[in-house]
């Protein structure tokens, strides 16, 4: 994997002149970037406003040692970015992915501030990242490069401070080596410092779940506005990790028919409807949903222009792009993943109709759970997976709802009207704490 070491002087993203008025227009930070300018926009801010709600507050790049089993030593990349800090704590997961770099957790942090607010949690928006991949890792090694990134971390994260949680490439696991390296060197258990973690340290019943909930309760609502409901559609989902199976498996459980999944190695389709148990064992045995038998094999590309009701994207960021937007045959997109489409591919797809739940509504599940676990876990109470799954399915309609309502008063598309409530939300907050000294 990559030696190099991080270049602990890059500088915060710059707010203004670079990237909100030149955007290259290729990842994930030009998608989020465009997506403030247009709430921005709408809300008719001026530039001091934009500078502030475009700069992460903290940014901290760090290198991370790793002695491989064989003796080797390896420098791995890490960063933090603590895009904004004023409704709360940071929040946001830890991405480890060989690709990862600052622009994008730098995306994905202001993501989780927008999202956040959104769904009205005390929270900012964080994001971290470890450029690695850990397929290629033993969990030994894993452990190690995990415990040093949070060793490395310690003075910026906290239950009061930043609170990760599981992400891509990251699990339960990584989550309780994560508490348990935070608790060890403050000197006392400290399980608020993580979200996403097993049941047994601390960790909420319902959370493993709780995104793929939430997309499939943005998915019922959007449907139910149209006058259409799960039983009478079909689908497709993109991604088969912990996102996109339980998105799929919920989806089919509400009555939907999940005609095809995919994961990075491609995908499967059956037109009848797959058997979601049957292909989770498969995926058990090897790994992927390629060579299911009881399917055939489609590609990730094919699956996204597919003839079905409901897309979602659950795997990464920039797949619907202008051109894979226009061969989008969906009613509906609902984000499971986070900037699965970019600024190009969401202006098509809203040209030519399609409805696009945005990532910082439709896969708000997942943080809205996390704050219940770090409520639970600050209290010493845990509260019942009845109650927690109430709790979330009446934030999802209460904050559906809420974006649904201004987007038709305001003529504007689901993510803009998102966008507008969760930009106004924490702009208020800097407001109302106005600017020290
Ligand atoms: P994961 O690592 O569990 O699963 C990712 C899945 O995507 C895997 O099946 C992988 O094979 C697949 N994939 C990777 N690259 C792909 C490609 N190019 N095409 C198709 N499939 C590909 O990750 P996850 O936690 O399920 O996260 C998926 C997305 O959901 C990410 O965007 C993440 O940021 C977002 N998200 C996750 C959570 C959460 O609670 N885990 C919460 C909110 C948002």
């Amino acid at each position: 994997m990559t030696a190099s070491v991080p270049d602990p002087h890059t500088p915060a993203a710059p707010a203004t002149d670079d990237q909100t008025r030149h955007p290259s227009r290729s990842g994930p930070l030009d998608t989020a970037q465009d997506q403030l300018r247009s709430a921005v926009r709408l809300l008719g801010y001026d530039e001091g406003m934009h500078a502030m709600l475009a700069t992460p507050r903290r940014e901290l790049h760090v290198a991370v040692p790793l002695r491989r089993d064989d003796g080797s030593v390896q420098v791995l990349a890490g960063y933090r970015v603590q895009h904004n800090i004023s409704r709360g704590p940071g929040k946001g997961g830890l991405r480890y992915a060989p690709g990862v770099d600052i622009d994008e957790v730098r995306a994905l942090a202001m993501w989780m501030t927008w999202k956040c607010a959104v769904v009205d949690l005390p929270y900012g928006g964080a994001k971290g990242g470890v450029a690695i991949d850990p397929r290629g890792y033993s969990t030994a090694e894993l452990e190690r490069v995990t415990r040093r990134y949070t060793s490395e971390l310690m003075p910026v994260i906290g239950p009061e401070r930043d609170i990760m949680a599981p992400d891509i490439g990251t699990t339960e696991q990584t989550m309780s080596w994560v508490m348990d390296t935070y608790s060890v060197n403050t000197g006392f258990t400290t399980p608020g410092v993580v979200t996403g973690k097993p049941l047994a340290v601390g960790g909420s019943l319902g959370r493993a779940t709780a995104t793929s909930r939430g997309v499939v309760h943005a998915a019922e609502a959007a449907l139910a506005d149209a006058g259409t409901g799960l039983p009478e559609v079909t689908c497709a989902v993109q991604g088969f990790g912990k996102v996109g199976s339980h998105a799929a498996r919920f989806l089919a459980d509400g009555g939907a028919r999940v005609v095809a999944v995919s994961d990075e190695n491609g995908g499967v389709y059956a037109a009848d409807g797959l058997d979601l148990a049957a292909l989770q064992r498969h995926v058990a045995e090897t790994s992927s949903v390629q060579g299911f038998p009881q399917a055939d094999p489609i590609g990730n590309d094919e699956l996204l222009g597919l003839d079905v009701d409901v897309l979602v994207p659950a795997a990464v960021e920039n797949v619907l792009d202008a051109d894979s937007a226009r061969r989008v045959k969906a009613r509906w997109v609902v984000e499971g993943a986070n900037g699965p489409t970019t600024s190009e591919g969401d202006r098509v797809l809203a040209e030519r109709g399609i409805t696009v739940v945005p990532d910082i509504l439709a896969n708000a599940g997942g943080v809205v759970v996390s704050y219940f676990e770090w409520v639970q876990a600050n209290q010493a109470y845990w509260w019942s997976e009845v109650e927690i799954a109430e709790k979330l399915a009446q934030r999802m309609r209460t904050a559906y709802q809420a974006v649904a309502t201004r987007a038709r008063a305001d003529g504007i598309t689901l993510r803009d009207a998102a966008l507008v409530i969760g930009v106004s939300r924490v702009a208020e907050a800097h407001q109302l704490r106005g600017l020290y000294p």
